[in-house]
């Protein structure tokens, strides 16, 4: 899409410094509003608390023990303790109270107020029950109990006063403040159901004939918006109010109508997609008609396609429709103006320093490059460079200025996160498998995948982009007889040369061909002559099926080319195992090749061929981590070994480590 984008060159493309101020700039009209606390979390404030009561609002007990004057026990010890007439009890909330003179006690539990007289509380551990009874056998008569005190107590022991937490007529919010948590429960504390906040009302619409809301059926050629719930989330993260309105097709009247009910309702607009200048794109066109534009293009990449206006007199930003664009441009510009609006800083940690795991080449031109961000390692996220795809795998953003030309891993980078990210423990590459879920949950470590198949697998760990690798090559390798067998990943492992890395030994996986319910065929020989699926070249389980089915050309005379020359499609490449069982499920195949486990969930028949080796390629410094030892160590345990789904197993070399200098 930057393609189409980059073919027709904007008017008046504006930089990035004068790009912030056009947008600090804009028009910010707040309202205010009462809202209820248990909606408040996130808002501001836009009144001055003033508390009309104590916290606590009377003097209280903090502990369970006896209420007493603190002179009655100045002179006790653990051996002669002093001996107080137990005059009631108090428990919390009870409404009850006492009177107490010198010489008694009241049984008192945390958060009771203290009665009258008494000025200390006895913890319950430094007391003894005493029972005057006239046959010398215990009772519980609580008119002739005593307490035993064994421990001198202090005035105000125990005690919190009224006032202590809170006092009456304290400010205790200013307004501008944030709602988080704590200054929800402070409000709760004292007694306020609801609060005046901010009211910046921003409207969103998302824009493009392609997009269906979440929950809908797709059809071919269609995608879910994104957007709108990327952008209600960030705007409502910066304490503004959110107004969804939709998705509006590719036609200018609807989305004029849908504009001027926005612009007459919200105090912001902000639209998605149709921001480029390909000729379908009329964002530009159409602020220009109905208001003011103020800028269309901002000179940075990506998100170049930005426009800024004004529709009767309300600001609109015009966003890229490509979610990732869309939402880097609404951290960069949208949400510091939004918090500026508000008079908010942001509270938590949005910026994080980070060091560059590869090197980058830059462009030359500023840039906004999508990062991951894992144990303190930064990785490029952009479909360019490769590493990690799109939004799902990105935390945040680094900024890149014109003239950095090339960034060298090890440099420090400031990453701009995605609001309050979640960051993963483990970047995993290679295979996919099933037993990876099962490793994740296990362990308790949140794993970033990037599935890349075996091949791709090696390179990322020993390029450093990725901690760990998912892989399943086989060589083939001949044994003293001549006999052909095979190795898994160790003889990949020399031929790269890759130092500095680890093998720990996996699972074992069933391999097979994936058949639809109904079918005859009963394994690899009856493939001639039939529609097949294969794996992308460079996964392991292609290069174990080209192994088994040269075994068995062999046995049939014929070379690998002859035998596989009749079965249509062996040279086809799914990029995964969904990718393998759709066109089976859909009846357009007959036959695949996967695992055992995908043929289960796919509700295919499964007739395997071999049991692979499934192991996990490490770079060395990362088994010595936290995380890295967490994860050998959930390898081996027996929780593992029996969660797993049929089709894997753990075997006598499961955690065994190769290490290769
Ligand atoms: P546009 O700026 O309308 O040309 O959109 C650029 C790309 O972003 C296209 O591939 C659109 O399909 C995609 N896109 C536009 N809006 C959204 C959205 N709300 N959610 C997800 N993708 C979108
Ligand atoms: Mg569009």
């Amino acid at each position: 899409m930057e393609h189409k984008q980059e073919r027709k060159e904007f008017r008046n493309l504006v930089q990035v410094e004068e790009a912030r101020q056009i947008i600090n700039g804009l028009p910010a009209i707040l309202g205010r509003k009462k809202t209820g606390l248990e909606n408040a979390l996130g808002k501001v404030l836009a009144e001055d608390i003033i508390t009309e009561i104590n916290v606590p609002p009377f003097s209280r007990a903090i502990m369970d023990g006896y209420a007493v004057q603190a002179e009655d026990t100045y002179a006790c010890s653990e051996t002669s303790p002093v001996k107080l007439r137990i005059i009631g009890e108090l428990a919390a909330g009870s409404g009850k109270t006492y009177k107490l003179c010198g010489g008694e006690a009241v049984e008192i539990a945390t958060g009771a107020p203290l009665p009258e007289g008494a000025n200390a509380v006895v913890k319950v551990e430094d007391t003894a029950l005493y029972f005057q009874t006239g046959s010398g056998l215990l009772e519980k008569d609580l008119k002739s109990q005593k307490v035993l005190v064994y421990r001198p107590s202090t005035l105000g022991e125990n005690v919190m006063k009224a006032g202590t937490d809170i006092l009456k007529g304290e400010r205790v919010l200013r307004k501008g403040r944030k709602l988080g948590v704590r200054e929800i429960g402070v409000l709760a504390s004292i007694g306020k159901a609801e609060v005046l906040t901010l009211d910046f009302q921003v409207g969103i619409l998302s824009t493009g004939d392609e997009l269906i809301r979440p929950g809908g059926k797709l059809s071919f050629g269609q995608i879910y918006d994104a957007n709108s719930y990327t952008l209600k989330a960030g705007v409502e993260e910066c304490g503004a109010c959110a107004r969804l309105y939709g998705i509006v097709e590719d036609d200018e009247e609807a989305m004029q109508t849908l504009l001027k009910a926005a612009a007459s309702e919200c105090s912001l607009i902000l639209s998605s997609g149709s921001t480029s200048a390909g000729a379908g794109d009329v964002m530009y066109r159409l602020i220009g008609e109905m208001g003011e534009l103020l800028a269309h293009g901002i000179n940075i990449k990506p998100g170049k396609p930005v426009v800024i206006g004004l529709i009767k007199g309300v600001p609109i930003i015009g966003l890229p429709g490509n979610p990732t664009s869309s939402l880097m441009i609404f951290n960069e510009f949208v949400a510091p103006f939004l918090r500026k609006a508000l008079g908010t800083k942001s509270e938590f940690k949005i910026r994080e320093k980070g060091i560059l795991g590869t090197n980058f080449r830059s462009e030359g031109r500023q840039q906004l490059l999508p990062v991951g961000l894992i144990r303190g390692k930064v990785y490029p996220a952009d479909r360019g460079s490769g590493a990690i795809t799109s939004l799902a795998g990105a935390d945040g953003f680094i900024e890149i200025s014109p003239e950095t030309e090339f960034l060298e891993a090890g440099t420090s980078v400031e990453v701009n996160l995605f609001g309050k990210v979640q960051k993963p423990d483990l970047l995993f590459s290679g295979g996919s498998c099933l037993g990876l879920d099962l490793l994740e949950d296990l362990s308790g470590l949140s794993f970033r995948m990037l599935f890349t198949g075996s091949s791709g697998g090696f390179s990322s760990v020993s390029a450093g982009t990725a901690d760990l690798a998912g892989v399943n090559l086989p060589s083939v390798v001949e044994d003293k007889t001549g006999k052909k067998a095979l190795l898994y990943n160790v003889p990949t492992i020399k031929e790269l040369g890759l130092s500095e890395v680890v093998l720990v030994k996996g699972y074992k996986r069933e391999q097979g061909l994936l058949l639809p319910l109904g079918s005859k065929l009963s394994g690899l020989m009856d493939l001639p002559g039939k529609r097949f699926i294969n794996r992308n070249l460079g996964s392991g389980t292609r290069a174990l099926l080209d192994f088994k089915v040269s075994e068995l050309a062999a046995e049939k005379g014929l070379s690998f080319k002859e035998f596989t020359a009749s079965i249509q499609g062996y040279r086809s490449g799914a990029k995964s195992e969904v990718a393998v069982c759709d066109p089976l499920r859909e009846g357009k195949a007959d036959a695949g090749v996967g695992t055992r486990g995908s043929a289960e969930k796919a509700g295919l028949k499964f007739i395997k061929f071999a049991e692979e080796e499934f192991d996990f390629l490490l770079r060395k410094e990362i088994l010595k981590t936290p995380e890295g030892q967490k994860f050998l160590e959930t390898l081996s345990s027996e929780a593992f070994a029996a969660g797993l789904p049929s089709g894997l197993r753990v075997y006598e070399r499961t955690g065994e480590c190769l290490e290769f200098e």
